[in-house]
């Protein structure tokens, strides 16, 4: 059995991971994190993954995975990106947030409402082994806020292949398909390692 502390005090994304990793890594069990919080300056979504699990693997002295994401919309040229859990200023105000990014899209087309979701996640270990990987969950930014499922902006995000946003869809379409959960597949390989010793 090996211990993997999950670096994010964000407990909707908590119960995220722990969905999505049900079984899939036999022998590997996720433990919450309650360090402390590293400043997020890198300037872009790997280094602030990576910046996250350094801290928390140097703290616990456990490995560490850690993620970071956000809302990326191709018209504002990745915006929000990196900043999209404080695009309207206030970190974490997600009513805000995304009123301001329905604001700023209120003229475009459909066609040109484009968009992903991403989530790059970085494994640190004690040791200093890193490895990270990506999920990307593509989609287009809806006209109006719909659903109350989820968190941020799923209200706003109708992914490829459907007509409900994130929001209306729920957990189960969004553990199975989501950028989250298309970054987790990709660390499954990593992680079994380190759950094989
Ligand atoms: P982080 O906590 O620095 O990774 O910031 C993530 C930001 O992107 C927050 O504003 C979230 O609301 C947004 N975000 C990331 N993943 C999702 C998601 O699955 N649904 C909705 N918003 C998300």
């Amino acid at each position: 059995m090996v211990r993997v502390v999950l670096a994010t005090h964000n407990q909707h994304k908590a119960a995220e991971f722990q969905q999505i990793l049900g079984d899939a890594v036999p022998g590997l069990e996720i433990v919450a994190y309650d360090g402390p919080e590293p400043v997020e300056d890198g300037v872009t979504f790997e280094a602030n993954a990576l910046i996250k699990a350094r801290t928390a693997a140097a703290h616990t002295g456990l490995p560490a995975l850690a993620d970071d994401s956000g809302i990326c919309v191709d018209a504002m040229g990745g915006a929000p990106g990196i900043f999209s859990a404080r695009w309207a200023g206030t970190h974490g105000d997600a009513e805000a947030n995304l009123r301001l990014l329905l604001d700023q899209l209120a003229d475009l087309p459909d066609a040109s409402r484009t968009a992903h979701f991403t989530a790059t996640l970085a494994l640190v270990t004690p040791e200093g082994a890193e490895t990270v990987v990506q999920g990307v969950w593509p989609g287009r930014i809806a006209r109006e806020a719909r659903g109350g499922h989820g968190h941020g902006y799923d209200p706003i995000f109708v992914p490829d292949g459907h007509d409900e946003t994130a929001a209306e869809l729920g957990p189960a379409v969004k553990n199975a398909e989501s950028h989250r959960a298309r970054a987790f597949a990709a660390a499954v390989p990593a992680l079994s390692a380190l759950a094989a010793g």
